[in-house]
Formats: C-alpha cells, structure tokens, sequence
C-alpha cells in the first residue's frame, strides 16, 4: 500500500514525502481511511507504531482552512508529548498551511491567550491546562469535530479522568472521537464506550 491510495490531498501527500515516509506503517494503513470516514475509533497501539501521524494526517486532511476557530481537539498526557505531536502536525500540514497549537501547564496562560487569538486549525494539550482555557473562555470550542485522546491510558494513570470528562462535556456532540491507547484497560473501555459512537477497534 502506497500514500497514494489513501486518497489524501496532494498537499498532504507532498507534505508526507517530504517527511520521508514512503509507505504507511500498519496502524496509519488501517486508521488513516475510517477517520477520513469520520468514524470514532478506538485503537490499540505503542509508541514507535507511527501513531502520530495516522490520526495527524487525517486531521490536516479534514480542517477546513478558511474556518478561524479550532476544529480538533488532541489531549496528551504531558507537556513533551503535546509539543511532539504540535510539531508532527505543523510538518504534515505544512502546504495546507495548518495552524497547530500547543496548551500545556507551568507555561505562561497569557501568552497561549494570546496565541490563541490568532487563526488556528488544531490544537493539542494536557487536560488541565485545556480546561483552564476552555472555562476561561479564551478556547472556543464550539466549533470542534474531532476529539483524539492520545495515549490515553497514561492519561487515565495520572488522574485526569475527571479533567478528560469534563473537558468532553463541554465539546459539540456532533463531533468524531478517537481514542488511542497502548493498552485496553476495563477503564479505558469504559471511557470509550462512554463518549463514542458505533467505534470500530483496531488493535496493531
Ligand atoms: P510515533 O509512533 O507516532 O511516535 O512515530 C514513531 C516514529 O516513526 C516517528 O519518528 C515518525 O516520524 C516515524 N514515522 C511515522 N510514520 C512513518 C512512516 N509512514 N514511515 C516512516 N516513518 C514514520
């Protein structure tokens, strides 16, 4: 299986050459064509799988650049991983011009409030910080169709299942969510069987 098959944008697919990756690793194979259907998923996978990219690449796929508020909505367990995944994001998105915005804790609130003033398509955090700005009114919401919970077994093991819940809460019901996870804890089956929708698992 080629990129090309994955009917993406050539500006994606550019995007993704330039990166070096010649051929979808298995975890991008099998969710990359389900999230472009904008089906919730649930998926089993390690770090090191390519995870990143297979929800990373449908996400600037799908954000519609005119649109000013953020569409997608990534929530990491760390700070680190939030900037890895901000990065990833900005160099598949690169011709399509995609705006991604890191939103992490022991960082200045002012200077996110003002980063998010400005144009932007995806943004990524840990739990607490993103609830800070979704209740302090400085992150609209309003306009989110896409959820991904990354790694969320590791967020459920450093106590943010009650920031995870009342972040969803907040977000349109009308949205695509997916969920990642390197194990399928009772918890984290029970999260997903909570927030999604009909989800199709994958396990790698
Ligand atoms: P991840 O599992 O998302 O942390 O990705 C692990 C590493 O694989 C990262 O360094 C990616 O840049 C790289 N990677 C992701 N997808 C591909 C691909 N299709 N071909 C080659 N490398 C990839």
């Amino acid at each position: 299986v080629h990129f090309k098959e994955l009917k993406l944008n050539e500006k994606i697919l550019g995007a993704i050459e330039q990166l070096g990756y010649t051929e979808p690793t298995e975890v991008q194979e099998r969710v990359i064509p389900v999230a472009l259907q904008k089906q919730d998923i649930l998926v089993k996978s390690k770090t090191g799988s390519g995870k990143t990219a297979a929800f990373a690449i449908p996400l600037c796929e799908l954000v519609d650049w005119e649109e000013n508020k953020p569409q997608a909505l990534v929530l990491t367990p760390t700070r680190e991983l939030a900037v890895q995944v901000q990065e990833d994001i900005t160099n598949i998105g690169r011709f399509k011009r995609i705006k991604g915005l890191a939103l992490y804790g022991k960082s200045p609130f002012a200077k996110q409030k003002l980063a998010l003033k400005q144009k932007t398509h995806i943004v990524v955090g840990t739990p607490g910080r993103v609830l800070d700005h979704i209740e302090k009114g400085t992150l609209d919401v309003s306009k989110i169709e896409y959820l991904i919970m990354d790694e969320a077994d590791e967020m459920l093991n450093m106590g943010f299942l009650e920031q995870v819940e009342s972040i969803i809460k907040l977000l349109p019901s009308n949205r695509t969510t997916m969920l990642f996870s390197a194990t399928l804890s009772d918890e984290i089956k029970s999260l997903s069987g909570k927030y999604m929708k009909k989800s199709v698992s994958i396990e790698i």
